[in-house]
């Protein structure tokens, strides 16, 4: 075994958790913090194929709090970060939903995220069309076989979401908690615990050394059921590796401006990518989250036809004007789904080991306030002192789960 160094909190995984979290505590305390990353670089897990969109509206307070903390963090980067020049910057182009919804709905909901302090609209079809000539403002739920478009039509438009560059904003993470003294290390793959009777005392790394820590900090994505399982770790929940698809293609300019979009009746999201010279389009279907990953590190990261193609005919139906060519590019990546598609963030059985995953398609917003809370709940700290309201304890993975009407990304 190689030499155990000590530091006051290990940090496991480099996502945009892990370094929200290792940044928090090192910009609000002396701590000497370790990030232990077992891939070559930042954000090789979720995170890198993350379709990093922003918004606010959930159905629990809570979980719309993270949201909207999240958003005021990535909306004031340089702020954020204290870097100078960022390499990432906020796409304020708005979300809009489209959901089909009626105006008792939108309108309850407008009032909800207001009194939650996050800016909401209700729109009608008639400023949808004139916002972005370019969208179908239809109301019914789509079918490809047998359609047809609805007019008038209610929509909420929340002006402060957009949009990020995922890669950029862990990159700019990494720096920022560098040059607040946080030591980053990567290809070191954290294999087990060290124990001091009941509780951690560090951990064991992939060539056989230890590092010694009293607190740890899982935050390891989709490799997390795995990892705890292999350490008889029992959080009470599962934490299942999930494969989800994207794809691309491209955008016209004669478009015009477009928001993000979430599309509930033909059960997509889209947003521009790549300088507005592409298109990316994800599911936020519950039946496209349940193909479950035996092994993170080996499955199949192509674009399925039998993904692509509904996709496609879905985003024709919203943006009509779009040409049916152009070259469709696509991936698989993972997300990582508890049983009530919330994550799970806190302390665990064993003493001084902490866990923040299961973030489904929630994590890239919320990084913010999960360091945050994390970074709090360690200091013994308040949240508001971080510039954040959302309670850790409501995530814990001692409570029960919870109830959502939507299974999906959407919860
Ligand atoms: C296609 C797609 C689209 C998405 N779109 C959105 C969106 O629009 N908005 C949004 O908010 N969220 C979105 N998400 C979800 C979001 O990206 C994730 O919730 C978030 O990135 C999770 O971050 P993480 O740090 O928990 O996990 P990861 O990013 O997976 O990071 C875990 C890290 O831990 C490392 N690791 C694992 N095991 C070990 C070990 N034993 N030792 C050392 N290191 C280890 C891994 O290499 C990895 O780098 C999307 C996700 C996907 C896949």
């Amino acid at each position: 075994m190689t030499t155990s160094e000590g530091y006051d909190v290990i940090v496991v995984g480099a996502g945009i958790i892990g370094l929200n979290i290792a940044f928090q505590l090192a910009r609000n305390s002396d701590l000497r913090v370790l990030v232990l990353e077992k891939g070559p670089n930042v954000a090789q897990g979720s995170t890198g194929a993350s379709s990093a969109v922003m918004r606010a509206r959930y159905t629990h307070p809570e979980m719309a709090v993270a949201a909207r903390d999240g958003l005021h963090a990535y909306r004031n980067w340089a702020e954020y970060t204290g870097l100078e020049r960022p390499l990432a910057t906020y796409e304020g182009i708005g979300t809009l939903w489209m959901m089909g919804e009626d105006e008792a709905t939108v309108a309850a909901d407008v009032q909800r995220l207001d009194a939650l302090g996050i800016a909401a609209e209700h729109l009608d079809a008639e400023t949808v069309t004139r916002r972005w000539p370019a969208l179908n403002p239809c109301g019914a739920r789509f079918d490809p076989a047998d359609h047809t478009c609805t007019t008038g039509g209610n929509f909420l438009f929340e002006p402060e979401g957009g949009y990020f560059d995922p890669v950029s904003a862990a990159q700019d993470l990494c720096q920022a908690a560098r040059q607040r003294g946080v030591e980053v290390r990567f290809g070191v793959e954290v294999t087990g615990l060290l124990r001091e009777g009941s509780r951690v005392g560090g951990v064991e790394i992939g060539d056989g050394g230890t590092m010694g820590s009293g607190l740890v900090v899982l935050c390891t994505g989709p490799w997390s059921q795995a990892w705890l399982r292999a350490n008889r770790i029992d959080l009470g929940w599962e934490l299942r590796p999930t494969r989800i698809q994207v794809l691309t293609r491209s955008l016209p300019a004669d478009l015009g401006p477009l928001p993000v979009v979430g599309d509930g009746c033909g059960g997509i999201y889209f947003r521009p990518e790549a300088g507005g010279s592409r298109l990316l389009v994800g599911s936020i279907l519950e039946e496209d989250e349940k193909e479950v990953v035996a092994d993170p590190d080996s499955f199949d990261t192509r674009l399925d036809p039998e993904f692509r193609d509904p996709k496609l005919w879905a985003l024709h139906h919203r943006l009509p004007g779009l040409e049916m060519r152009g070259r469709v590019t696509g991936l698989a990546s993972m997300y990582t789904i508890t049983s009530d598609v919330h994550p799970v963030i806190g302390a665990t059985s064993t003493e001084g080991l902490m866990v923040a995953t299961g973030f489904s398609g929630h994590g890239f917003k919320e990084g913010p306030a999960v360091g945050a809370m994390v970074a709090a709940e360690l200091l013994g700290r308040h949240i508001e002192e971080f510039g954040c309201e959302a309670p850790i304890e409501f995530f814990s993975p001692r409570r029960r789960p919870l109830h959502t009407d939507d299974h999906s990304v959407l919860a």
